[in-house]
């Protein structure tokens, strides 16, 4: 029974480390997805960047242009003969000096806004990179953890072997049917009269049997082997 119970110990932590070595793939892709949202958030910043320069140059295009219009229209002023004409001409100058001083307000703000936007990127890559290199350390982490576990595994895994060839065959069927339905320990202690898996009530006699270890005794109720130190 002793033996039944140190198989058990063996049992659980392979166990144990197989569902760690099986969560270190999902944690890894967790990580990676975060490192993704983060480059996502890089793309999006240097693309505002982008937009507001875009902006900045379509105004300064715009007060080319204007600036243009106006010296056409002041050229033409020197060879206009009218008064009416000429003040007409002057109140288009003064028209496209008001556009002008709008188009700089926008290139200015536009200016404002990159700038802004350029500290932005910064910082998002900043981060992006401290991410990766976390990410990066984690991975490499994760890899040495799950070469440990794989080490760890094979030894235990032969001794699991030894110690079930010492315990009595049909007992041993018996242990690993329950272990592999129940899914983990099935031997349960007995802990003041009851079941340690479920914590139902045993029958005295079910106490006094569990003590003697000369037969398995079963829990009525999750049907686990119960055991109780002589
Ligand atoms: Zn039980």
């Amino acid at each position: 029974m002793e033996r039944l119970l140190e198989l058990q110990e063996c049992d659980l932590e392979i166990a144990r480390l197989r569902r760690e070595m099986e969560d270190i793939p999902r944690r890894k892709a967790q990580m990676e997805s975060a490192l993704d949202a983060q480059k996502a958030r890089v793309a999006e910043a240097d693309r505002a960047l982008l937009d507001a320069q875009a902006r900045i140059r379509r105004a300064e295009g715009e007060i080319a242009e204007a600036h243009a219009q106006e010296r056409k229209y002041r050229e033409q002023q020197l060879q206009i003969k009218s008064n009416d004409e000429y003040r007409a001409l002057e109140s288009q100058i003064a028209a496209v000096k008001s556009r002008v001083s709008a188009l700089e307000d926008d290139e200015l703000a536009a200016m404002d806004e990159a700038d802004r936007l350029k500290a932005a990127a910064a910082e998002q890559k900043a981060e992006l990179a401290r991410q990766a290199e976390r990410v990066a350390a984690d991975v490499a982490d994760f890899l040495a953890r799950s070469k440990t576990l794989g080490d760890g595994l094979a030894p235990l895994e032969a001794d699991r072997a030894a110690r079930a060839a010492e315990v009595d065959p049909d007992w041993l069927a018996r242990y690993e049917r329950i272990a592999a339905k129940g899914g983990g320990a099935a031997v349960a202690l007995v802990e003041h009269g009851t079941c340690g898996h479920c914590h139902m009530k045993l029958s005295p006699a079910q106490a006094v049997q569990a003590r003697r270890h000369d037969q398995l005794v079963f829990c009525d109720f999750c049907g686990r082997i119960l055991y109780a130190p002589a």
